[in-house]
Formats: C-alpha cells, structure tokens, sequence
C-alpha cells in the first residue's frame, strides 16, 4: 500500500510556517481558494519542510505516526514494504530523511538501508522492536545515522529528526583539512575520507564526526557532553547509549580497540598522536 499525503491538511493554519509569505499579490476571494493557497504556500514555499519518507508496514504504528508528523509541519510519504521504500526513494519524490521499520513483509529495513545507502548519505533513522545492541550496531554500521526502540515518545522522535536534518545540513565538525594520525590514519575532513596506511575506511557519518572530533585534538580527552554537543545535537537528550555504539563500532573498523580509550565517567580520548598536519 502506498500512501502519500503532503500536509493537505485543511485545518493547517498559516502560522505554523515561518515566514509565511501570501504567493500572490492579490487576496483570495473565497474561503476556499484562501485555504488552497494556504495550503499550497504550505507544501511548496516553505523552505524548510521536511519531507519524511516512512516505511513502515504497521497501520498501527504508521497512521498515528503520519498524522503527528504531518500536524508538525513534516511532509510525509509512508511505504509498507522495503521495496516500495527503496523505489519512492529512487523516483522523484522528495525526501529528506527516512524513517525505517526494520520487520518489513519483503527485504528487511537493514537491506533497505544498504541500498539507499548506496546512493545517498541522507539521514535515516531506524524504528526498531529489536532492541538488542548487535541490532543496533549493525543498524549504525550499514549507515543509519540514529535509531529508536519501540515504543518510543513522539516527542523524542521529533527532536531526533529535527538533529540528524539539522546535522545533515550542517559543516560538522571543523578542524584541520587533514590530520595525520600515528599508526597510518589519515583523516581528510574535506572529503570526508579516513583510511589506513593508504586503505579506505567506510564509516557513516556519525562516525567520521566523532572520529574527527576526537583527532581535532589528540590525546585530549572529549567529554561525553562534548561530544553529544559537537557531533550530535546541543539539545540531545533521552537515555540513549548511541554515543558507546558508534564508538563500539569505530575501534571495531580502525582495527584496534584501544585507539579510542574510555575514560571512565568523563568521556573518550584518541590513544595516539598527531603526526603532522597539512593542508
Ligand atoms: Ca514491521
């Protein structure tokens, strides 16, 4: 099945868009070509819609998920199979970040992910039952920025989206163009490329963020609140274990698990020294 609704919501009022501006100069003249301008001013003036792509099979989870979003301003396209999600996200529809169910009638949401992957670094966010942490590390490796154990609070998902959409279109974090790092790592933080002694690394974009955070000044120890500030969001919050993922998962890909040391109840330090840096 699929679903599409782009906030035709009659009831949206005009003042939930910022800088709403009317598209013509003369006034509509009835109520209801007032409210399709609107609406149209809405859906297609607004720099800053959001268009959400949900895939997600369950009519349960789905249908009060897209009316939230979409009364939050989110245009929403739903899919209810891993290959409809893939398709919408391959033709013409906008879409600026995805919401990916995991148990999908078809491929599930980790091949979803792969392929969309494999064309994009748009932000994906993974609604998972599945909570256990090999899940979420695979999840984290095949590329998905974030990931959220059902049930989860609306409101949390909300400030999710709004992160990971924000960092999307945010520099992240600035340091040197590239850093030379003992033990043949070579990070180049203008082509968002790390590799060892000359093999590139694949790392998703949270995890070259943090990896760079950390060699932008190394030895130093990064706090925890740090890190969530500079790579996630300022105003992170919830009882989320993504931070120890995605470093988890980062020794695991740079080959050694004591490059990133732990520093008990305060945060991580890279266990090595900057060689040279150039530009
Ligand atoms: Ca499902």
């Amino acid at each position: 099945m699929t679903t599409t609704v782009k906030s035709r919501n009659p009831t949206t009022p005009a003042r939930m868009v910022k800088n709403w501006q009317s598209p013509v100069a003369e006034g509509p003249k009835t109520d209801e070509e007032r409210q399709l301008l609107l609406t149209a001013a809405a859906t297609a003036c607004h720099p800053c819609r959001v268009n959400v792509l949900l895939v997600e099979d369950d009519d349960a989870i789905a249908e009060p998920l897209m009316k939230g979003l979409e009364r939050q301003g989110f245009s929403v396209h739903r899919e209810s199979t891993g290959l409809g999600g893939v398709d919408a996200f391959r033709s013409s529809t906008p879409v600026d970040i995805v919401l990916l169910d995991l148990g999908l009638p078809d491929i599930d949401g980790y091949e979803v992910c792969r392929r969309v992957r494999s064309d994009s670094s748009i932000p994906i966010i993974i609604l998972t039952a599945r909570g256990d942490e090999i899940d979420r590390v695979l999840g984290l490796e095949l590329g998905a920025d974030d990931y959220m154990v059902k049930p989860f609070g609306f409101r949390e998902l909300i400030a999710r989206i709004n992160a990971v959409t924000r960092r999307s279109q945010a520099t992240g974090v600035q340091t040197d163009d590239i850093i030379r790092l003992t033990g043949g790592v070579v990070i180049d933080n203008r082509t968002r490329r790390v590799t060892i002694n000359g093999e590139e690394l694949s790392l998703t974009r949270k995890e070259f963020d943090l990896l760079a955070l950390l060699a932008s000044d190394p030895g130093a120890t990064q706090t925890r609140e740090t890190i969530l500030e500079q790579v996630w969001d300022a105003h992170w919050y919830g009882p989320t274990k993504t931070l120890d993922v995605h470093i988890a998962s980062l020794r695991k890909k740079l080959g050694d698990p004591t490059i990133i040391e732990t520093v008990r109840g305060v945060g991580f330090r890279l266990r090595t020294s900057i060689e040279s840096d150039t530009n």
